[in-house]
């Protein structure tokens, strides 16, 4: 092997995609992969941060690469959860109508379902009862998908880790941050220089900064969205067996907040996807970084002004800071809800949305660019945990060629 300053492939970002597609790639032969991780442990951000849920495929479109791999990312987690051993349970999901217009929207969505080759049924009142004894929902109808699972999002991301790592084909270098480019082919990092042949951006929060530095993703900035949660703690709790979730708004790529029994037996409510600051504004001010302060402020304003899907979301988000709305939102889901048994929690994640800078629209799928030295992973959103691995296959293939 070479020395850790000169490397085949660097991958920038050791969240779930960047593991994920190193594991696929030493499974096609290649070797003398160095990863760089600019905190000093695993799923610090999204890949740690996330509701645990595997999704099975009911949203989206049927041509997406989100509908072609999350299904198949979903089964390919599952069976790795289950043989070795990691905190897994398919505990099913239920997707409740709030008002009557919401009902042709839930029979479209079961279509797309059926159309992803997703597992859905029609239940109605009597039988979503028994799936899920608190549930609500209108019109004597709700959507049950008994696909959909939960697990502990970073022993998960800590075991592919290990398993990416064991081989001695890629190595990790923690507390080390990509800052730019020296050379065509040498990038410059707070832990050296590194030169590599082919380089890989799974940057998550950054990854357009971090392509833009190669000259490609021009077109798209991220924006961060805080996903807050509240933890529904009271002995009702019990009643929720699995997943709550409301029809979605099909403009916008959030699914509304939703009550998910975590894998710890916690019963969450969230998240929330109210615009941030800055891409790690984790906290309510003091972690703001100033300096993204203005680009993410341009491009809120371009988007509050020209996208009113997204107008619709930066008006309505915000006010679930305050717990009334958050409860109102909650318990539009669910029968006996005391604004009390719901209560403010520490957990907290940050989604990063990609728009496309020449309309302002909101990037509906996956999306990736690459040129002849980089290939670069611009909008890995929800599910990008579910379909991680299958996503992996599919982005090995492209870059499989140009290595
Ligand atoms: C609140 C929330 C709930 C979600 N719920 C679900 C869910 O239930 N199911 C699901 O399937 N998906 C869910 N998602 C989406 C899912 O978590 C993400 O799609 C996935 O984790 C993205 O993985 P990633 O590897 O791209 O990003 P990350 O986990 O953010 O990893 C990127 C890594 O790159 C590192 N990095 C950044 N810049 C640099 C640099 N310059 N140099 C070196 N390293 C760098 C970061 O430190 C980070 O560790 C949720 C996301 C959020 C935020």
């Amino acid at each position: 092997m070479k020395t850790p300053q000169a490397c085949r492939i660097l991958i920038c970002g050791a969240g779930i995609i960047g593991i994920t597609l190193a594991r696929e790639l030493i499974s096609r032969g290649l070797e003398d992969i160095t990863l760089i991780e600019a905190e000093a442990a695993l799923g610090a951000h999204s890949s740690g941060r996330n509701s645990g849920v595997l999704h099975s495929g009911i949203y989206y479109a049927p041509e997406s690469v989100r509908a072609k791999t999350c299904l198949e990312g979903n089964r390919l987690l599952r069976a790795w959860c289950e043989e070795k051993g990691l905190p897994l349970a398919v505990t099913g999901k239920v997707i409740v109508a709030r008002r009557e217009e919401e009902l042709i929207s839930m029979e479209n969505l079961r279509r797309r379902a059926e159309s992803n080759g997703a597992t859905v049924r029609v239940v109605d009142e009597k039988e979503l009862r028994e799936i899920e004894p608190l549930a609500r929902t209108v019109g004597n109808m709700a959507l049950y998908s008994p696909e959909t699972a939960v697990l502990d999002p970073k022993a998960t991301l800590e075991s592919l880790t290990q398993d990416c790592l064991a081989g001695k084909k890629a190595r990790l270098l923690y507390n080390t941050r990509f800052t730019g480019l020296k050379d065509p082919r040498v990038a410059k990092t707070t832990g050296g220089d590194i030169a590599f042949s082919y380089f890989i951006n799974t940057a998550g929060p950054f990854s357009d900064v971090v392509a833009h530095a190669f000259g490609l993703g021009r077109h798209y900035a991220l924006i961060p969205f805080k996903g807050i949660y509240q933890e529904f703690a009271s002995p009702h709790a019990a009643q929720v067996r699995g997943n709550i979730y409301p029809v979605p708004d099909p403009r916008n790529p959030f699914l509304g907040v939703h009550f998910t029994r975590s894998i710890s037996g916690r019963v969450y409510v969230g998240p929330t996807a109210i615009p941030a600051f800055s891409r790690l504004n984790y906290k309510i001010i003091s972690d703001i970084c100033l300096r993204e302060v203005p680009s993410v402020i341009h491009a809120v304003f371009m988007m509050f002004t020209r996208n009113p899907g997204f107008r619709a979301i930066a008006l309505s988000e915000p006010r679930k800071y305050f717990s009334r709305f958050f409860h109102a939102d909650a318990q539009e889901l669910v029968r006996q809800l005391a604004p009390q048994e719901i209560l403010p929690c520490s957990k907290v994640g940050l989604r990063h949305q990609l728009v496309d800078t020449r309309d302002w629209t909101m990037v509906m799928d996956f999306l990736a660019e690459r040129d002849e030295r980089s290939f670069h992973v611009l909008n890995a959103i929800s599910p990008g945990f579910t379909s991680s691995m299958a996503l992996a296959k599919h982005m090995a293939e492209t870059i499989l060629p140009h290595l």
